[in-house]
């Protein structure tokens, strides 16, 4: 079994509690899963190359998901990057994408390199160098074009992400099939019908999970912590796992 490399450059959920940087994480130093806000600076801070991803996945078009997109390209154009990069996301992300980012920096898609984009819906598979992904149409925003979990097979491993979402068939069907687990939980125990919490779901889930699989926390509320929990970890901003 080959060991993976995952690093948090977040946890927090959409109102950065305590000070949490916004949630996303790096898969061998190639795969980007999410944009938050402060990804470029996260991935700097971490002494993570943005020009080393090969893609960035993005569950869904919320804020703390998606707006650091335009500093990755801004850095990708002067950096002078000319590797392709894979942007796979939800229906509507490129053009979301390129509206929010000419806007913001005009010029920004004026670059040397190509930019693959792959839009997905429930069902469907984007692949990019060793990875590929199944996404799933997981309960969460329903204002917005799609919200996506994913499926992960790299290296003949198979993990999961649930991205946003509350407790649904899919997360735990990505609950079974996963041997590590990268869950939201939003709160301890405030019941949001748009997000898991501590309490009630999170045992929901981890009991779908094969004993010997893991389920990391993220997209984390105040005082999640996973204590008396089996099998459950709580993710750490910048945190470095050996999966
Ligand atoms: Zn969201």
């Amino acid at each position: 079994m080959t060991d993976l490399d995952l690093r948090f450059i977040g946890t927090g959920n959409a109102f950065a509690p305590g000070g949490l940087c916004w949630n996303g994480f790096v898969l061998e130093g190639r795969y980007l899963f999410e944009a938050p806000p402060q990804a470029l600076q996260s991935l700097n801070a971490m002494k993570i190359d943005a020009n080393d991803l090969d893609a960035v996945v993005l569950s869904h078009h919320h804020g703390d998901h998606f707006l650091g997109l335009p500093f990755l390209f801004l850095q990708w154009k002067y950096s002078k990057r000319t590797r392709p990069v894979r942007i796979i996301g939800p229906r509507g992300t490129k053009e979301l994408a390129t509206q929010i980012g000419r806007q913001v920096y005009p010029g920004l898609f004026d670059t040397r390199f190509e930019v693959e984009w792959d839009e997905l819906t429930g069902g469907e598979v984007a692949t990019a160098g060793a990875l590929k992904v199944f996404a799933a149409n997981v309960k969460h925003d329903q204002r917005l074009s799609g919200t996506l979990g994913f499926g992960i097979e790299i290296a003949g491993r198979r993990l999961g992400y649930t991205g946003d979402s509350a407790l649904c068939d899919a997360v735990l069907d990505l609950a079974r099939d996963s041997e590590v687990l990268v869950s939201e939980c939003a709160s301890v125990d405030e019941t949001v019908d748009v997000h898991m919490n501590l309490r009630d779901d999170v045992p929901v889930v981890r009991a779908a999970m094969k004993p010997e699989a893991r389920l990391i926390l993220t997209h984390l509320g105040p005082g999640v912590a996973a204590e008396g929990l089996h099998g459950v970890e709580v993710a750490r901003d910048f945190g470095v796992y050996r999966i």
